[in-house]
């Protein structure tokens, strides 16, 4: 049955990499077969009663997805960067959706589901269009980025730690979603929404007319913004490590069950979690409690009652 919006609403926000296991060379089957497993979790969860809203990563599949534009080239058309961040918010919600209503089926539960495509505005002003940082797409070697950059000159190519040329594109701030009043008639009827994947495609505002822009943002700090607009009790970031470490990969690394804000941003100060990886996810648990948000956690995907549960993952509250 649908629940409505009397019951507390999390948003969970599943990891791109954590749907591609370790080794897998990410076929459509093996990403189906991961997405499967963790949306017979997800069904237990809302037979239970809790309402959910799903977000998502892309990384790695956007990556491929580039390499596929990139690679057909001679014969087709490439699509821009946010064009291919609609393709994959487009296949991954395709595995969700019939995932996860395949096994409310099982359960003999008929709350609909369905994903939605999804812009997500950035400011032009944002530092982060004079400074791309975030690596996408396939490597090329010192010649081929040569010919690249004569040919198109918008592109950033960097060399990248030894294994060739990347493209590099700007990672802004999001500041709100477009579509969050459909989100909302949705997640107010009971709907299952699946939307902002990859962090939403990013659009830029200009005098009332939308225009998509090359950028990649932050799924973590996305799901932040989701959560917040809808007044959400929780939100929970899923990955592919058990939560929150200090001095991750150490030998003296140590986990965090609970922590409070003010503690979490301290460790974040003294450089506790990587910028590409932790620290965002981090960065937008303790912008959500900032914001009113009354819990967050940060745990592994493949035990999602248990970190909506309470008993793993890390805790993080006021
Ligand atoms: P996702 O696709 O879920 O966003 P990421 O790779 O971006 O995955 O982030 C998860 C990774 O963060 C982990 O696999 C781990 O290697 C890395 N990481 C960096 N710092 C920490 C830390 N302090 N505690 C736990 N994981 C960390
Ligand atoms: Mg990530």
């Amino acid at each position: 049955m649908p629940l409505s919006s009397g019951h507390p609403l999390a948003v969970i926000a599943l990891g791109g990499n954590a749907l591609l296991q370790r080794g897998e060379r990410g076929s459509f089957d093996e990403q189906y077969r991961n997405v499967r497993r963790i949306m017979s979790q997800v069904a237990d969860v809302i037979v239970n009663g809790q309402r959910l809203l799903i977000t998502h990563g892309n990384g790695p599949q956007i990556g491929a997805t580039l390499i596929r534009h990139e690679l057909a080239g001679q014969t087709v058309p490439v699509f821009p960067l946010y064009a291919c961040g609609a393709e994959t918010q487009g296949f991954l919600g395709y595995m969700i959706q019939q995932s996860l209503e395949s096994e409310l089926a099982k359960r003999g539960d008929d709350t609909p589901v369905v994903t939605l495509v999804t812009e997500v505005v950035v400011d032009r002003s944002d530092p982060a269009f004079k400074n791309p940082t975030k690596p996408i797409g396939p490597f090329y070697t010192e010649s081929q980025a040569h010919r690249l950059s004569m040919e198109r000159k918008e592109l950033v190519l960097k060399e990248d730690s030894g294994r060739g040329y990347r493209r590099l594109v700007p990672s802004p701030d999001p500041k709100s979603i477009q579509e969050v009043q459909a989100i909302r008639a949705l997640v107010d009827k009971g709907v299952v929404a699946i939307a902002c994947g990859g962090g939403g495609i990013p659009i830029l505002q200009d005098n009332g007319n939308l225009v998509g822009v090359d950028a990649v943002i932050d799924k973590d700090l996305t799901a932040e913004r989701l959560a917040t607009s809808l007044k959400a009790s929780t939100l929970a970031i899923m990955t592919d490590v058990d939560g929150v470490f200090l001095n991750y990969a150490r030998d003296d690394q140590h986990f965090l069950s609970h922590v409070g804000s003010q503690d979490l941003a301290r460790y974040a100060g003294e450089g506790h979690f990587a910028s590409g990886s932790m620290g965002p996810k981090v960065e937008a648990v303790l912008r959500f409690l900032r914001n009113g948000g009354r819990r967050a956690v940060i745990g592994y995907l493949e035990t999602l009652k248990d970190v909506l549960n309470g008993k793993a993952g890390t805790q993080i509250t006021n």
